[in-house]
């Protein structure tokens, strides 16, 4: 539990700063970057970090950076050594065109800020000039892991790789994630898993082409193709545990060119989602048996491949608990919210929670009068946000942080 005076104080640290937070924000919006180059999001961002206590560092696979803040007070809890702590702020954006009609909406045709990603680029940032104005109060250090490259391009893989999270090496790992679908500024998060895998399926079936009319002279692709689709579904059914499950759909399937001719080959394109590293491994296992064997059945072969995605993204109970505690600590009991159930959506965060303990959380950005249920989500065209929840943002980083290293789990 925080005191009253840790309380307050992050409340009105965040106050101080969110004009600056909300200039930076509607900037970076205005001109969008996507991938693991973001030169001129980076640029932004250190030109806001300039002045602070922070050493910085970067590695070579991305624009990504951390900046790092050495506190200046001793730790108080069980096992009082000197802690490290990582906060996380994504900055890339999507490949879409803007329609919000926004005065500061996407300069770039093509571009889009739609899943929030300035947003918390911006509240780390405003986190990041709290944090340092209160240095000599911090137990510990804190990691500002600036990532680009979440949308796919594994930004954050890349980071670690780099051995940006190597030295000095987090103790835990905190991330919130906005939503334009949960009330302004309410925290939403859970213990265990929160997030998806997701990997990309590919198969080839080949068979031999021939008249339509004479379909055993070839040998049909097609509808060994079908028998494959089925089994897959099946297996699901049959043998994941429902309380465990898969999504697995095949979302693209190309063969032929004429009415009269049947093709040689098939390819099918496909997702996974699973919510347990254990039954991603079985699906992976499965795809492979089930494509390669039924095809040999009919006399045809088959290959199915994998093009592996995000990890699950598993929150440690102890983390999840610290941001609930923290997050009700700040904004009372209607400040937190459980969430019943994963996403099966995917988050390159996971590949940070794989590695040390720690929690990511949503924090809800539905604009003042509108209906958090109905509202364009993230990934959307006309998605829009309130700014308002950004100085909760804010104080919820700096709060965490502060907590984690004076006080750990405890
Ligand atoms: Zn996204
Ligand atoms: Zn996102």
């Amino acid at each position: 539990m925080l005191d009253g005076e840790t309380r307050g104080g992050w409340d009105e640290a965040a106050e101080a700063v969110f004009e600056e937070v909300v200039a930076l924000r509607r900037a970076i919006h205005a001109e969008p970057e996507i991938g693991l180059h973001c030169p001129l999001t980076s640029a932004k961002i250190k030109a806001a970090l300039a002045g602070l206590p922070l050493e910085v560092r970067e590695g070579t696979s991305t624009t990504g950076f951390v900046a790092i803040l050495r506190g200046g007070a001793a730790a108080t809890g069980a096992g009082s050594n000197a802690r490290t702590v990582l906060l996380r702020g994504d900055m890339d954006a999507l490949p879409m065109t803007e329609e919000t009609g926004l005065p500061f909406a996407s300069t770039i045709d093509g571009r889009m800020h739609a899943c929030g990603h300035d947003t918390h680029t911006a509240m780390l940032v405003g986190a990041a000039k709290a944090l340092s104005a209160r240095r000599d109060e911090l137990a510990g250090t804190v990691v500002f892991m600036f990532q680009p490259g979440e949308e796919g391009y594994h930004g954050a893989r890349f980071m670690i790789e780099d051995g940006l999270l190597a030295d000095p090496a987090p103790d835990a790992a905190f991330a919130l994630h906005i939503s334009p679908n949960a009330p302004s500024g309410l925290v939403v998060g859970r213990p265990g898993t929160i997030m998806a895998s997701a990997d990309t399926l590919h198969a080839r079936i080949i068979g031999r082409g021939g008249h339509a009319a004479m379909p055993h002279e070839g040998l049909d692709p097609i509808p060994v193709a079908c028998e494959i689709v089925t089994a897959l579904q099946v297996y699901i059914a049959r043998q994941v545990a429902v309380t465990d499950p898969a999504v697995l759909s095949i979302t693209k399937i190309e063969a032929g060119s004429a009415h009269n001719i049947i093709p040689g080959e098939v390819t099918m394109l496909g997702t996974l989602r699973t919510l347990s590293e254990a039954t991603r491994a079985t699906m992976h296992a499965a795809l492979t048996r089930i494509a390669t064997n039924i095809a040999a059945a009919h006399g045809a072969t088959a290959e199915a491949w994998i093009d592996t995605g995000y990890p699950v993204t598993v929150n440690d109970p102890r983390g999840a608990a610290l941001v609930r505690g923290v997050a009700t600590e700040l904004f009372g009991t209607a400040g937190f919210a459980p969430m019943p159930q994963p996403m099966m959506g995917a988050e390159d965060f996971s590949y940070v929670l794989g590695r040390m303990p720690g929690a990511f959380a949503f924090i809800g950005a539905a604009p003042a009068g509108s209906d958090p249920a109905t509202n364009p989500p993230l990934h959307n065209t006309r998605m829009t946000i309130d700014e308002a929840m950004m100085a909760r943002g804010i104080a919820m980083h700096c709060a965490v942080a502060a907590r984690f290293l004076d006080r750990g789990f405890d």
